[in-house]
């Protein structure tokens, strides 16, 4: 049985930026059901005793869409913590994304295009392949650059319940503020 993961911050923590009522609701709720409907899914299929990233590789359909959605979101909530401003990436990351993206503000630039350029409800990635080079993906619904042979590193979730809350319609300052939260220690770990 899957379980909803402990956020590694307080609904509040991350206010500014995203509220604790967007939290609750995104955590609490959204991500909850697609735990709950995988829970139900799995008993009796060919996916029982997989990861989830297995399952995300090989599976279709609902037990995709709901495995999806569980590793996209225990990657977006476990990347985030409490707002800083002038907020950089360190670690063997900084350095490949300084080597392959000229600078971080220009990765910053490339990634938010990415984001708020994705059409309808989806998520924008920073993932790696074999050779360690770093690709930035759009994945539209459930996607995850699992089923490309990448590692996913980063990911800002461009469904609208993720901002709508907060910003209503407006996803370019949602992006924005995502900067603001990343834990760059977190994905330097995911990238080694
Ligand atoms: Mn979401």
């Amino acid at each position: 049985m899957y379980q909803l993961i402990n956020l590694p911050f307080k609904e509040s923590q991350l206010e500014p930026a995203i509220s604790a009522e967007t939290i609750a609701l995104h955590h609490g709720k959204h991500l909850a059901t697609y735990v709950n409907n995988l829970n139900n899914l799995l008993p009796g299929s060919d996916f029982e005793n997989m990861t989830l990233e297995e399952i995300v590789a090989k599976a279709s359909g609902a037990i995709f869409n709901n495995a999806g959605q569980i590793l996209n979101h225990n990657l977006y909530f476990e990347q985030l913590q409490a707002p800083s401003t002038g907020n950089m990436p360190e670690g063997r990351i900084a350095e490949a994304i300084n080597e392959q993206f000229g600078s971080f503000a220009e990765f910053k630039e490339k990634f938010t295009a990415a984001a708020v350029s994705l059409f309808g409800s989806g998520w924008a990635w920073l993932a790696s392949d074999n050779d360690g080079k770093l690709h930035i993906t759009q994945e539209a619904n459930a996607g995850n650059p699992v089923t490309k042979g990448l590692k996913p590193l980063l990911t800002i979730d461009v469904w609208e319940h993720a901002y709508y809350v907060d910003y209503r319609n407006r996803r370019p300052a949602y992006v924005d503020a995502i900067w603001q939260l990343l834990n760059w220690q977190v994905i330097d770990t995911r990238y080694k």
